[in-house]
């Protein structure tokens, strides 16, 4: 038997308005090294000044996952000759980072949550880009720049579902500080799968690959299982030594395997030393507070909404998986919605339609405050659930209408009228004497006929729970 060791190092862009060195915008330039200046290009004599927005939100991360926010940081030179760097070297921390020693906690399958340990959450500059184009090469440097924090996660995780619920709450957690927009298609949120394999009860790890870049949870999924299978396949045959080495792999997507890059390069490799341009990092007290401000984090989020709001615990956890979902369920409730019934028509109602629209929520046509209306409509009889749910689809293909103009409009409106119901149930059991006699006589279950009828005639606008009522009243006088 065997155990998986994972360790993630994820890459976030910030989301700063300028660039980690420089006052270059971070934002979509029209042209090609367009947002570039002779700090970003490496010209000679131009000096890096540190981005103070980039450190506070760094600093905002490292409270949010417990971690200590280091008072003074330092930043090193990493060495690497490569077109989309043109000053031939990165500038990273590596030993002494702004942020150190983190936890995260994970959700698992069963319900409970697994500690994982951050080594530490670092600043450093993104490269530009090199585009091959038939026999030659352009080099674009707009993101060259860029700042990037880049989160080392302890080797804590023993399974491929524990490293993509890791990387989700990872992801999650940036979104909800607004410190990235962690987009991974687009590349703001990018990560690197250690990976190594140990027989059951060794004590020291395996020997560890590292799989780069990979862009999607399946693909970690899928790269770890392979990858996995590869490295206890070569223990059994007896080859693992010749195997596995430490090294550089590559996520093949259409191949569905991991193939060699490089070897592994080690710290001396790039030479690592003090940047002799850059002073420490001393962050001051505006900057700690201002990085204090923090908003409600999911754990603190599911606790609120069971204890606050009786809801479950696997209901907690998917509205607030995503900051979008969890805004839109509070403004529900501000809009009067009883919250498990907004828990419903939210999670199962809204996003199912949404769903099949091919929609995210925040692109959704019905607002938090009209689905929390309508819901709040639910609960004080103007609509029945049925009816309610004929106005949402209506909604969902009619923006921006009034609730209660819809409800009229359709003939959905609820009638709770004791008068207008009872006038109905009179006529009801004028027509149907005998089944009444037969009622009266002990034949109970005649009852539920009386509400078919009754309901039937009204088609289906009566409120059910007075029906019930004033039917009991008639029948028992
Ligand atoms: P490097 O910077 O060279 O990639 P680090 O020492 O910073 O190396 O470690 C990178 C990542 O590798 C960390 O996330 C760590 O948890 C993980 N890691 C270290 N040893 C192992 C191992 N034996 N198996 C799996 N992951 C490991
Ligand atoms: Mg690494
Ligand atoms: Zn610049």
């Amino acid at each position: 038997m065997f155990e998986t060791v994972i360790g993630l190092e994820v890459h976030v862009q910030l989301n700063t308005k300028t660039k980690l060195f420089c006052s270059c915008p971070t934002s979509f330039a029209e042209h090609q090294n367009k947002n570039t200046c002779p700090t970003c290009l490496a010209l000679p004599g131009a000096l890096p000044v540190v981005n103070k927005e980039a450190a506070v939100k760094a600093m905002r991360f490292g409270y949010a996952v417990n971690a200590n926010v280091n008072h003074t940081s330092t930043f090193d030179r990493k060495s690497y000759f490569y077109p989309d760097s043109p000053s031939a070297y990165q500038i990273t921390q590596l030993s002494k980072a702004i942020v150190q020693k983190g936890e995260l906690f994970i959700d698992l399958k069963d319900g409970s949550q697994k500690r994982i340990g951050i080594i530490q959450a670092h600043l450093e500059a993104d490269a530009g880009k090199n585009m091959h184009e038939g026999n030659y090469s352009k080099v674009d440097l707009n993101r060259a720049g860029t700042p990037l924090m880049e989160i080392v996660s302890e080797p804590d995780m023993r399974s491929s579902d524990e490293a993509v619920a890791y990387l989700k709450k990872l992801h999650t957690t940036v979104r909800y500080l607004d410190i990235s927009d962690a987009n991974m298609q687009e590349g703001s949120f990018r990560c690197d799968v250690n990976v190594s394999v140990r027989p059951k009860g060794q004590e020291a790890f395996g020997t560890r690959v590292e799989i780069k870049n990979i862009n999607s949870f399946r693909f970690v999924e899928q790269a770890i299982a392979y990858e996995v299978q590869r490295q206890i396949e070569a223990y059994e045959d007896g080859i693992y030594a010749q195997e596995v080495h430490q090294e550089t792999r590559l996520w093949d997507t259409e191949k569905g395997e991991t193939r060699s890059m490089r070897g592994k390069e080690e710290a001396a490799d790039y030479r690592y030393f003090p940047d002799p341009d850059l002073r420490p990092l001393i962050v001051t007290d505006a900057m700690i507070e201002e990085a204090k401000v923090m908003p409600e984090l999911p754990d603190a989020k599911v606790k609120r909404y069971m204890e606050e709001f009786g809801i479950k615990h696997y209901d907690a956890l998917v509205i607030t998986a995503k900051k979008e979902l969890a805004y839109y369920f509070e403004e529900m409730i501000a809009q009067g919605a009883v919250a498990k019934t907004a828990v419903t028509w939210l999670t199962s109602e809204l996003l199912g339609r949404l769903n099949k629209a091919g929609l995210e929520i925040e692109q959704s046509p019905v607002s938090a405050q009209t689905l929390g209306e309508l819901v709040a409509r639910i609960a004080d009889d103007t609509v029945s659930g049925k009816g309610a749910k004929e106005v949402l689809d209506y909604m969902m293909e009619n923006e921006g209408r009034d609730v209660r103009a819809i409800i009229d409009e359709l003939g959905l409106a609820q009638v709770s009228d004791d008068g207008a119901i009872l006038a109905i149930i009179d006529e009801i059991l004028a027509n149907n004497q005998d089944k009444v006699e037969q009622y009266k006589g002990g034949k109970d279950k005649l009852f539920g006929f009386f509400v078919g009828q009754t309901m039937k005639a009204s088609r289906g606008s009566a409120n059910p729970g007075k029906v019930n009522a004033l039917l009991k009243q008639r029948l028992n006088a």
